[in-house]
């Protein structure tokens, strides 16, 4: 199919593409295009205007400040995937990056446009769960940071309002000695997750570890495992209590049932893949 029929803008400055989505409110913005043409071309979305952010270059750097990441929202996947310091310093995200779709969608597929698509299948808004990371947001009047927490309020659905735009992603730094893994079940490699789980873990000797825990394409959102965090902080991460901890990963889930798999199978992925993740992470944090 062809999608209906738009305007199309690329602006040099993120100030000139901020008053053209102010200026119509069925704008829309265009990153990658990678979840929006198709959308397009399926007709189930048909903006006035698309307002393409590719030319403006302050939405391309990636910074850091204050032990956190900055990744400018144009930065595309594979360039943060390729980026050896962000893999130092976030190893949740080159771990993740690499489960996102295929090599040729990651390098026109940016880091902003998969965090505001909120597909609750995807893998990067998981990262920015698991981090507690936070959204730099920019639109015509005011600015604001958005905690990952309060992104994330269903099925393709934010709480960015009409005319925002996500400037950057921020994400902390982990502490030297910092594993992260991200184990997924997929139907065939490229596609989005049946369920999936990622896990950051820092080792504190006899102490408990320092343990993240986020699952994905388990409902209408990524969902961070607390029931999960909350056990292995009870003690050191022997494998009984890791073994017990993975038994409460569907705790408080509602995946759905689809074509892809049941309800129940996604809830014994979810605890199968935490498992196999902490396993991991903890034995490389080691
Ligand atoms: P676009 O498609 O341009 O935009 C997507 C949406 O986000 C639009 O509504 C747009 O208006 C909005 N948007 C984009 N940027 C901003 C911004 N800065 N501020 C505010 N709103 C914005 N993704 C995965 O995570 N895992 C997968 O396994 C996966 N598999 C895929 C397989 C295929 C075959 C395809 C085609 C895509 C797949 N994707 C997957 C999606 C891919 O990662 C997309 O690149 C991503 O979801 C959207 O990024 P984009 O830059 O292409 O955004």
């Amino acid at each position: 199919m062809k999608p209906p029929p738009f305007d199309y803008a690329a602006p040099e400055t993120l100030d000139d593409a901020l008053a053209l989505l102010a200026g119509d409110e069925d704008a829309k913005v265009l990153a990658g295009g990678q979840s929006l043409l198709p959308l397009l071309n399926f007709r189930l979305a048909a903006p006035s205007l698309l307002v393409d952010l590719r030319r403006i270059a302050e939405l391309r750097a990636v910074g850091r400040v204050d032990g956190s990441v900055r990744i400018g929202a144009m930065v595309t996947q594979r360039a943060a995937e390729d980026d050896d310091a962000l893999a130092r310093d976030v190893p949740l995200l080159r771990e993740a990056l690499r489960f996102v779709a295929h090599p040729q969608i990651r390098s026109r597929g940016t880091v902003g446009g998969s965090v505001a698509h909120a597909d609750p299948a995807a893998e990067l808004p998981a990262v920015l769960v698991a981090l507690d990371g936070r959204v730099h947001v920019r639109s015509a009047q005011a600015q604001r940071t958005i905690a990952a927490a309060d992104l994330y309020r269903g099925f393709l659905t934010t709480s960015l309002e009409p005319g925002e735009v996500v400037t950057a992603v921020e994400l902390p730094a982990a502490r030297p000695g910092t594993a992260a893994v991200c184990v997924e079940v997929a139907q065939r490699a490229g596609d989005y997750a049946v369920c999936g789980a990622l896990v950051q873990a820092t080792r504190n000797g006899d102490a408990p570890a320092d343990v993240r825990v986020a699952l994905f394409g388990v409902g209408q959102r990524p969902v961070r495992a607390r029931s999960v965090e909350e056990r292995l902080a009870a003690g050191p991460p022997v494998p009984e209590l890791v073994r017990e901890a993975a038994e409460l990963a569907a705790d408080g889930l509602e995946p759905q049932t689809d074509r892809q798999a049941s309800a129940a199978y996604r809830r014994h992925l979810a605890r199968v893949l935490v498992r196999r993740g902490l396993e991991q992470a903890l034995e490389r944090a080691a």
